[in-house]
């Protein structure tokens, strides 16, 4: 069993300026970068003590873009390199050169990549997506899945190789927003998307978060997930192991793909086996679920 840490330091700025998201060309003072990047070494660092029996497997998940960073980029190639370390993984929006993949081990780098329309030209990012798999990362490739961007999202699934596995979000802040026939039309793309249109009831549910898969920030504070603000404990205290135990959730609902793939009940380990962190499933698309029940607000009716 793979422990899995998701990882977000304090770093908040985006190169991009997609115009619903809060990091857009948010830009931080260099001080406060220093900050990012002193505890970022700090918990590779950490892991370097291998500090805990099983493998470990890290996605970073942070408020913005990180992946240009340098201090970023090392800290894949070492994560990588550490025999007791299984995959390395990064949302991103992949605007980075890549040259520093040569250091990493590559065959565990992942990237859960965003296409945003707005941003990039889709020749651009279909491009970085290449060029990334040319090295050996693997990638899934996501949109945030906007009407407006229906036929971009379109022609990004048909520009993709046919291994490349295109999740959409659903986006999750206006009631009705998908009629059925937009709804169908991402699900042909997507065929997981009706898990992501739903908040899962999850209050009083098991959920592995916080036994085998915790949230860490740049304190070093451990959370069960990004959803539940309470700290279990701090990693850089020596009983921080103490603090892993099976839970259950105590919040109403989990909406996001990278909290609700954590409840047994919706039975995503068999769908993503050990490709959870970056979002590729290890079904082939004609094995995915079919008939997934979808109760959500965000999907009208007729
Ligand atoms: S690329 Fe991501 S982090 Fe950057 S502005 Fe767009 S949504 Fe925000
Ligand atoms: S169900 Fe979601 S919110 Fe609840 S503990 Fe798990 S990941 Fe966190």
């Amino acid at each position: 069993m793979t422990f899995r840490i998701l990882y977000r330091g304090s770093l908040s700025s985006c190169n991009y300026g997609c115009e619903y998201c809060p990091f857009a060309k948010h830009t931080e003072t260099a001080a406060e970068h220093q900050a990012d990047g002193v505890a970022l070494n700090r918990f590779v660092d950490w892991v370097a003590t291998k500090p805990i029996a099983q493998q470990l497997g890290i996605l970073f998940t942070p408020w913005g873009e990180a992946l240009f960073h340098k201090r970023y980029q090392d800290a894949f190639i070492r994560l990588s390199n550490f025999a007791h370390v299984d995959k390395v993984a990064i949302q991103t929006n992949l605007a980075t050169r890549f040259e520093w993949l040569n250091e990493c081990d590559v065959s565990k780098v992942a990237f859960w990549a965003t296409y945003h329309p707005t941003e990039v030209t889709q020749e651009r990012f279909l491009a970085q997506v290449a060029q990334a798999r040319s090295y050996g990362a693997a990638v899934s490739v996501g949109v945030v899945g906007l009407k407006e961007h229906q036929t971009e999202i379109t022609q990004l699934r048909q520009a993709l190789p046919d291994d490349v596995y295109m999740w959409i979000n659903a986006y999750k802040r206006v009631e009705n927003y998908y009629s059925p026939a937009l709804f169908d039309r991402f699900k042909q793309i997507d065929p997981l998307f009706p898990y992501n249109t739903m908040r899962h009831p999850s209050l009083g549910q098991w959920c592995q978060a916080g036994e085998t898969v915790v949230s860490i920030d740049g304190n070093g504070d451990m959370r069960r997930c990004h959803f539940i603000r309470e700290p279990l404990a701090n990693i850089y205290a020596d009983d921080w192991q103490s603090a892993l135990q099976p839970r259950r959730c105590t919040n109403a609902t989990c909406g996001c793909h990278i909290g609700y793939v954590h409840m047994p009940q919706l039975q995503q380990a068999k769908i993503y086996g050990d490709q959870i962190l970056e979002r590729i499933p290890v079904l082939s698309k004609s094995d995915l679920p079919q008939d997934i029940p979808v109760v959500s607000q965000y999907v009208a009716n007729d």
